[in-house]
């Protein structure tokens, strides 16, 4: 199944947090890190007094069932130093979400896919698409029209 996981990080050199995410990604059982965006500058979600995040989306072919693949990117992050605070969208060495999973949709406790905000997240949408141009959403939209109306805002291709 080809799943792209959206990368976030605004703590301790995130470029290099990044890049390392995307060797342990590579490194995964069963899996094949098949394409990645650039890397982004975005202004922070929330709390407005933190660094800027550096952002990238990866595709990631995987036989891995989608909360075995939650589970590893959370292992990733952890291994990252990701705190886990009280603070929503505080700041963060490592952020790994699911974006898509192949054209599934999963609504359970610990995962919802497809990721609930991307549709309105410039820095998912942007460096979704450099990757995945044609893409449909499992709804049918495209997301071409999701970028239409997502404009490239507060972001930096770097
Ligand atoms: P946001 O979800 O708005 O991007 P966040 O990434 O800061 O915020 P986290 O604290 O990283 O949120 O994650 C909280 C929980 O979200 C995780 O423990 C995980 O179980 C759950 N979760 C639900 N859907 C997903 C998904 N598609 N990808 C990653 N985590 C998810
Ligand atoms: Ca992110
Ligand atoms: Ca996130
Ligand atoms: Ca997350
Ligand atoms: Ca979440």
């Amino acid at each position: 199944m080809r799943a792209y996981v959206g990368l976030g990080s605004n703590l301790a050199e995130p470029q290099a947090q990044l890049s390392a995410a995307l060797e342990a990604i590579a490194a995964l059982p069963h899996s094949r890190l098949s394409a990645v965006s650039s890397f982004y500058a975005s202004d922070p979600l929330g709390p407005p007094d933190q660094p800027r995040y550096v952002n990238a989306v990866a595709a990631v072919d995987t036989s891995l069932a989608p909360l075995e693949l939650l589970d590893a990117l959370q292992a990733i992050e952890q291994n990252q130093g990701r705190q886990r605070k009280a603070e929503r969208w505080g700041p963060r060495t490592l952020d790994l979400d699911i974006l898509l999973y192949g054209d599934r949709i999963i609504d359970e406790p610990r995962l919802q896919v497809p990721h609930y905000h991307m549709h309105a997240r410039p820095f998912v949408l942007y460096p979704l698409a450099e990757i995945a141009a044609e893409l449909l959403l499992p709804d049918g939209r495209p997301l071409a029209a999701l970028l239409q109306a997502c404009p490239f805002q507060g972001l930096e291709r770097l």
